[in-house]
């Protein structure tokens, strides 16, 4: 007889409501804890999912492997081809490792969500009890709701109420203990388990060697770097947070996005470290603190989102008037931005990060998507592909969310008429222009304020010899474009 503790977007000890229910039981009837993981090249393709985040998922599960180890806990990992093959694969091992108890925590994706309603049916016909836990999210979704009991779709009104439920249920806001060592004999009875192959890196998401390295350097995995990270933020960063958070070049956020993403950090600790640091405040004391827990609430916001209203994992605007909006689709324009050549050098430096770091700054997001969506036109549904297929990062809901913003087609939107001006942008946020030189060699030898717009302020020459291009829209008219396609969208 055996517990499961499943694995899927959860890849940590620490903090693991699941897995810790998982260890609670095996201890109580003395049987051995085995952690399940299931990779699915299908899935990841159907997901869009970047070669960079399978990668560092594979990573992380090598750190998770060794880490369980220690505890004596077996991480039995395979391949399925087919998605579809997945709840009954579940299922039969179970079955196969005489296991009456199965964990794992929700996920909330329409697909996701589908595959766990029928393993909760094949299980209850095996006689498998099959506990599911809410962890990803600070607060529950569908713990907060509008005055007339409806879900927020704005996120200020929103987050005072996330602020609201936790002072008002602070247990929401309590870590989970790390398991210990397996109760059971598994190192007898579930040996072979033990030295399990992480799954093959698929064809489909192959990273070359070259890649594999630079991801490694930059984004080393498993749950003991997560905290690190987190902690050396929170000790040396934080406090500049509200007035750096925005600058492009150095780093001054904390990039622990690929870790959210994975599951090697919980949100709650995240939230919970952050407000102990900060005097036990949330929303009070150090200003740089304050808006990063609100920045990490975002996250939790578009969860509870995606979870109350699931149409959108299915390709559709939020709502249903943005249906209308005429959108373009010319190829080599779509193929201009993704390599960073619109002549826009804010918009291209941006889109070079991206390509080479499998990331991009949150400020310069906003830009990209706004550009691609009001600049040049095309359906946001592009941009956002494109996204989920090079982030390390990629999250179905903080994507989606961030592309409605950006092209105004989303819940809590910016205004359609407040379309980013790219030379603003790059000026204000990247002054001196480093940002922009360090992702367009063939910009570097740029001096001064032209670095943002080479062509129109003197540069040309220099542009010209290195084969950057010009800009490829005319901003105002571009704004004036969309502008009139959004509005006869509206108004039919
Ligand atoms: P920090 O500034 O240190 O913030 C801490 C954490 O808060 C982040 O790691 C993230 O988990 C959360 N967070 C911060 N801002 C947001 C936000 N606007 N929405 C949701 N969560 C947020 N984030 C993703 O994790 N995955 C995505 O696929 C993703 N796609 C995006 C697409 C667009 C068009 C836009 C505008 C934003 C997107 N974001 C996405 C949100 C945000 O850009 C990143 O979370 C952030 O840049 C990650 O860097 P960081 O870890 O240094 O963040």
């Amino acid at each position: 007889s055996a517990v499961v503790h499943w694995f899927k977007s959860d890849l940590r000890l620490h903090d693991n409501r699941a897995l810790y229910a998982a260890y609670e039981t095996a201890k109580e009837h003395q049987v051995p804890l085995i952690g399940l993981y299931i990779a699915s090249p299908q899935d990841w393709t159907a997901h869009s999912t970047s070669p960079a985040r399978v990668d560092f998922t594979l990573r992380t599960l090598q750190r998770l492997q060794q880490d369980l180890g220690e505890l004596d806990i077996p991480l039995y990992m395979e391949t399925q081809e087919k998605r579809t093959a997945i709840p009954d694969r579940v299922v039969e091992l179970c079955q196969q490792w005489e296991a009456r108890h199965l964990y794992a925590n929700i996920e909330y994706e329409v697909d996701e969500l589908r595959r766990e309603a029928k393993i909760v049916r094949a299980c209850a016909d095996k006689g498998i009890n099959f506990a599911l836990s809410h962890d990803t999210c600070v607060v529950t979704p569908g713990q907060l709701e509008t005055g007339t009991g409806n879900q927020y779709a704005v996120y200020t009104p929103w987050y005072r109420s996330w602020l609201r439920f936790l002072k008002e249920n602070p247990d929401y806001l309590e870590v989970s203990e790390e398991p210990g060592s397996n109760p059971g004999k598994a190192r007898q009875d579930f040996k072979d388990l033990f030295d399990c192959k992480i799954p093959a890196m698929p064809k489909t998401h192959a990273v070359s060697d070259e890649e594999r390295k630079r991801f490694e350097t930059m984004y080393p995995a498993g749950e003991h770097e997560a905290m690190q990270r987190l902690d050396k933020f929170l000790e040396h960063k934080v406090r500049q947070y509200e007035e750096q958070r925005s600058t492009l070049p150095g780093e001054h956020t904390s990039v622990l996005s690929p870790y959210f993403a994975c599951g090697a950090l919980s949100a709650r600790t995240a939230v919970t470290t952050a407000k102990r640091i900060n005097k036990g405040h949330l929303d009070r004391y150090d200003q740089g603190f304050m808006t990063w827990i609100s920045e990490v609430a975002w996250r939790d916001f578009y969860k509870h989102v995606l979870a109350h209203w699931p149409f959108i994992c299915m390709n559709k605007c939020f709502k249903p008037e943005h249906t209308n909006i005429e959108w373009e689709y010319d190829k080599e324009i779509f193929q201009a931005w993704c390599d960073g050549k619109t002549g826009f050098p804010i918009v291209d430096a941006a889109m070079r990060q991206l390509r080479h770091c499998a990331w991009m700054h949150n400020r310069t997001r906003m830009v990209v998507s706004s550009f691609l969506t009001k600049d040049l036109m095309l359906d946001w549904r592009r941009g956002e592909r494109y996204f989920m297929e090079n982030l390390i990062d990629g999250d179905f809901a903080s994507n989606h969310g961030g592309w409605g913003f950006g092209s105004s087609t989303g819940v809590d939107p910016q205004p359609y008429f407040r379309i980013f001006n790219p030379l603003r942008q790059s000026e204000r946020f990247d002054p001196e222009g480093e940002y922009i030189r360090h992702w367009l060699p063939e910009l570097r030898d740029v001096s001064g304020k032209a670095i943002h717009e080479p062509y129109a302020r003197g540069a040309a020459a220099i542009a010209q010899k290195n084969g950057y291009p010009k800009p490829i829209v005319d901003h105002a008219e571009s704004r004036n474009r969309a502008l009139e396609r959004f509005k006869s969208a509206l108004q039919r």
